[in-house]
C-alpha cells in the first residue's frame, strides 16, 4: 500500500494492498463482489489485527450519511460508516437519545457494535444490544437484511467483521434525558470491599478508576438522573474536573459540575473535540460474572505492583448481561476491568499475560477489540454459542473472503 495505515494507538500497520473508501453502497457491492481477501476499517480504535488484511481495506467513511428515525420514534437507521458523536448530536436535535455511550464518542457505530463495545451501569447492556437491523453484503457480495425476528441476528451483531460488511444498521432508541457528573477522589478499599456492588448501582453509570499504586480506587465517576451532595462511601468530592488518566488534561473530558446536560455530553468520559484517553497507549479488558467483581479486583491487587510498572489507569464497570452469541456479557451481569497501558507492547505483554493467570479461575472473556494473549480455544470454551457463531461464518462467508490471521485463529479449525 503506498499509503501506511495504522490503527488509531499506531501499533497497528496494516498489511493491505489498498485502502479503499467507496462512496456508495453499489460501489461497495462491487469491491466485495471482487471476492477478497478484505476487512472493512471502522474509526481503527482497537488495539489488535482484527480489521488488518493482506488484500482490501475497505473504509466506510466517505458513504453518505443516514439517520433516519422510525414514524413511531422507537428506533433510527444508520449508514455503516457513522461515528456515534456525529449521531449523538443528531438524535438530540431530534429529541432522541441512546440508552448509553462508550467512553469515547469518537468510534464508529458499526466497528463498535461488531466488538461489542460497551459503557457502564448494570442496567445497561452493552451498545450492540440496541441494534434490531443490519443490513449487509455477505461475504458472497449479496446483500442480506436480517431483523430481530431472524434468529441470526444475536450471532451476526457481535460479527467481529467475519460474517458480512454491515453497510446500515437500525437501533432502539429512546427519549433523550439529561444527566449530571460527579467526580470523587479516593475511594477506600475497605468501602469497596464492603459495598461493591451497590456502588456500582448507585447512578445511571459509574466507573472506578485506579492506578494500582495502592489499595484504595483513586476516583468514581457517576452520571446520575439525581443531584448528589456530601461524601460518597468514604470518598470526597473532587475539587476540579479531572481526567481520567493521571496527569492529562482535565479540558478533554465531559462536564463534572453535577449541572445536568443532555446525555451525550455526560455519558462518554471524552469530548469529541479532543484526543480521548492519553493518545498514547494499548488497551485489555476483561468481562467476569458480576458476582466475582471482588475476586476479579483482589486477584489483579495481589500482582498490582506489576501491573502498575506499566498502567496508566484501570477502570472498573458493570455491564447488564444480553443473549448476542459473542458478547462478553452474554447471559452474564458482567464488571469490566479495562487497563489503559503505556504505548509499549514489549514491556505490556508480559503483563497482560500476568493479568490473564491471575483472572483465569474466573473465566474471564476478553474484550475483542483490545490487547490479549489468551489461547483461542480457552476464548472459544468462554461461550456457549461459538460453535454456531462458526457455522454462521461458514454460512455467510462461505469462501472466506472476509477472513484474516486473527480470525483464523480465534475461529479455529
Ligand atoms: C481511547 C479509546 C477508548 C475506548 N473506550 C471504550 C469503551 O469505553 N468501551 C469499550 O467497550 N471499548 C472501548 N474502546 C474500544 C473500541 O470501542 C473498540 O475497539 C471498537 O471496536 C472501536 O470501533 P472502530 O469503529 O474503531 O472499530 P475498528 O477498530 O475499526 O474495527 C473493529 C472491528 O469491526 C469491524 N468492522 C468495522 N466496521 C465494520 C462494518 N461496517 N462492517 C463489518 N465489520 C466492521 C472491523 O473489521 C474490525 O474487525 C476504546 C478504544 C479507544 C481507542
Amino acid at each position: 500500500m503506498s499509503e501506511s495505515v495504522t490503527n488509531w494507538a499506531g501499533n497497528v500497520v496494516f498489511g493491505a494492498r489498498k485502502l479503499h473508501r467507496p462512496t456508495s453502497v453499489d460501489e461497495l457491492r462491487s469491491l466485495v463482489a471482487g471476492g477478497g481477501p478484505l476487512r472493512v476499517l471502522g474509526s481503527g480504535h482497537s488495539f489488535n489485527r482484527m480489521a488488518d488484511t493482506t488484500g482490501d481495506l475497505i473504509s466506510l467513511a466517505s458513504l453518505p450519511r443516514v439517520v433516519t428515525v422510525a414514524p413511531d420514534r422507537k428506533s433510527v437507521r444508520v449508514d455503516g460508516g457513522i461515528r456515534y458523536g456525529e449521531l449523538a448530536v443528531q438524535l438530540d436535535s431530534l429529541g432522541l437519545a441512546l440508552h448509553n455511550t462508550a467512553s469515547l464518542p469518537h468510534i464508529s457505530v458499526a466497528g463498535a457494535v461488531a466488538t461489542a463495545t460497551h459503557g457502564s451501569g448494570v442496567r445497561n447492556a452493552n451498545l450492540a444490544t440496541v441494534v434490531s437491523g443490519l443490513e449487509l453484503i455477505d461475504g458472497s457480495g449479496r446483500l442480506v437484511t436480517v431483523d430481530r425476528d431472524n434468529p441470526d441476528l444475536s450471532g451476526l451483531v457481535v460479527g467481529l467483521g467475519a460474517v458480512g460488511v454491515v453497510t446500515a444498521l437500525t437501533l432502539d432508541v429512546v427519549p433523550t434525558f439529561p444527566l449530571r457528573q460527579y467526580v470523587y477522589d479516593n475511594v477506600p478499599r475497605v468501602a469497596i470491599e464492603a459495598h461493591l456492588s451497590e456502588m456500582l448501582a448507585d447512578g445511571y453509570s459509574v466507573s472506578l478508576f485506579t492506578d494500582w499504586t495502592g489499595l484504595d480506587a483513586n476516583m468514581a465517576w457517576l452520571k446520575r438522573t439525581e443531584p448528589m451532595s456530601g461524601e460518597w462511601f468514604g470518598a470526597h468530592p473532587a475539587d476540579g474536573p479531572r481526567h481520567p488518566v493521571p496527569g492529562m488534561p482535565a479540558q478533554n473530558s465531559t462536564d463534572q459540575s453535577g449541572e445536568p446536560g443532555p446525555w451525550h455530553t455526560r455519558l462518554p468520559h471524552f469530548r469529541m473535540e479532543f484526543t480521548p484517553s492519553a493518545g498514547a497507549e494499548l488497551q485489555s479488558e476483561y468481562h467476569v460474572a458480576a458476582t466475582d467483581a471482588l475476586s476479579a479486583i483482589d486477584a489483579v491487587a495481589s500482582i498490582r505492583a506489576q501491573v502498575a510498572s506499566v498502567l496508566q489507569v484501570c477502570e472498573i464497570r458493570a455491564i447488564a448481561a444480553d443473549d448476542l452469541w459473542l458478547s462478553p456479557n452474554y447471559q452474564r451481569d458482567s464488571i469490566a476491568l479495562h487497563f489503559t497501558w503505556i504505548a509499549d507492547t514489549e514491556a505490556v505483554l508480559p503483563v497482560v499475560a500476568e493479568v490473564e493467570r491471575v483472572l483465569a479461575p474466573l473465566n474471564p472473556r476478553p474484550h475483542w477489540g483490545k490487547v490479549f494473549t489468551m489461547a483461542p480455544s480457552t476464548i472459544r470454551s468462554a461461550y456457549p454459542r461459538f460453535d454456531d457463531f462458526q457455522a454462521l461464518v461458514r454460512r455467510y462467508d462461505p469462501a472466506g473472503a472476509l477472513r484474516n490471521e486473527w480470525l483464523d485463529a480465534i475461529l479455529g479449525p
